[in-house]
């Protein structure tokens, strides 16, 4: 059992003039603070993971990602709460940054390896970790267990909405929150904004793990020139968001979420008297590597 995760995130009201003007009510679900770096959606896609990892008796988790990757980072984090070793293979030549830093305060052991062979992470895993006791974590998570954790924020709720928005990098989060409808029996609409550039291959990879597609609407033109890539109007929107609200947004993720969210409700995107709820996904260190472009 994984103990000491019991916590319900809140769903805090915005108030924000547009959204007055426009009649929307909007909240926000603040996966953010389930914990400092097990962040938001990373925990709700670890949680079944790790589980079935105990019950196979599994003793270290081997995982993937880039440099500044908010799933390495709660894979090791949650892999030193809960007694598990942690191997992260990191694509690229070897850097230095603190969510690395972290990874290793947590005791994770880190792998440089290069982009072609990081391509093939499953035999990454088996030339080094084949019959031993380790157990396999893709790359940001992806799995169907991600999803199955991810359903928990719609069975979560208090409020009902019409409308549920979040940023997509896999999908699998999107995935689960579709299913979570399906499963509580909500009628939101779910709007997923992918950070990536081209972000309509999503629209296949959330389909793989939901049961049904019909209520996703993907808006894929809010990359802002895609993965981590940034424009001076994020920079500006996430500095007055943050200066109003006191809730931390970083560029990768929640400010292109939080950004979509504004101009969908600017151009009247959604009708009047709906409620809306924006699912903050946490991995606020990816702040840390474009502080440089917030100063003035
Ligand atoms: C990883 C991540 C996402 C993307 O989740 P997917 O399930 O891969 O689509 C969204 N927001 C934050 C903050 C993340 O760290």
């Amino acid at each position: 059992m994984l103990y000491g995760f019991d916590f319900i995130s809140p769903e805090t009201p915005l108030h924000f003039p547009l959204f007055k003007e426009k009649n929307v009510e909007v909240f926000l679900k603040r996966d953010d603070l389930i914990h400092p770096y097990i962040s938001g959606n990373k925990w709700r896609k670890l949680k079944h993971v790790l589980t079935q990892a105990q019950a196979h008796s599994k003793t270290k988790l081997v995982t993937f990602g880039g440099a500044w990757s908010n799933h390495l980072l709660a894979t090791a984090a949650a892999g030193a709460q809960f007694h598990f070793e942690t191997v992260g293979f990191i694509r690229g030549d070897r850097v230095s940054n603190p969510v690395l830093s972290l990874c290793a305060l947590y005791g994770m052991k880190l792998h440089f390896v290069s982009r072609e062979s990081y391509r093939d992470k499953k035999r990454l895993f088996d030339d080094h970790f084949a019959n031993t006791n380790s157990f396999f974590i893709d790359e940001g998570g992806y799995s169907a267990e991600a999803a199955l954790g991810c359903e928990d924020i719609v069975g979560e709720l208090e409020n009902s909405y019409d409308h549920i928005i979040l940023a997509s990098g896999t999908g699998a989060t999107t995935a689960g929150l579709l299913n979570g409808v399906t499963k509580y029996g909500s009628h939101a609409m779910v709007h997923s904004v992918p950070v990536l550039k081209g972000g309509g291959f999503i629209q296949d990879k959330v389909a793989a793990l939901a049961t049904s597609t019909t209520r996703l609407h993907l808006h894929t033109g809010y990359h802002f020139g895609g993965y981590a890539k940034i424009k001076p109007e994020l920079v500006d929107f996430i500095r007055q968001f943050v200066a109003s609200t006191g809730i931390m947004i970083e560029p990768t993720y929640t400010g292109k979420m939080l950004y979509a969210l504004f101009d969908l409700i600017e151009n009247d995107f959604f009708k009047k008297d709906t409620r809306i709820l924006a699912v903050h996904t946490g991995g606020l260190t990816g702040f840390l590597g474009m502080h440089h472009l917030f100063d003035k």
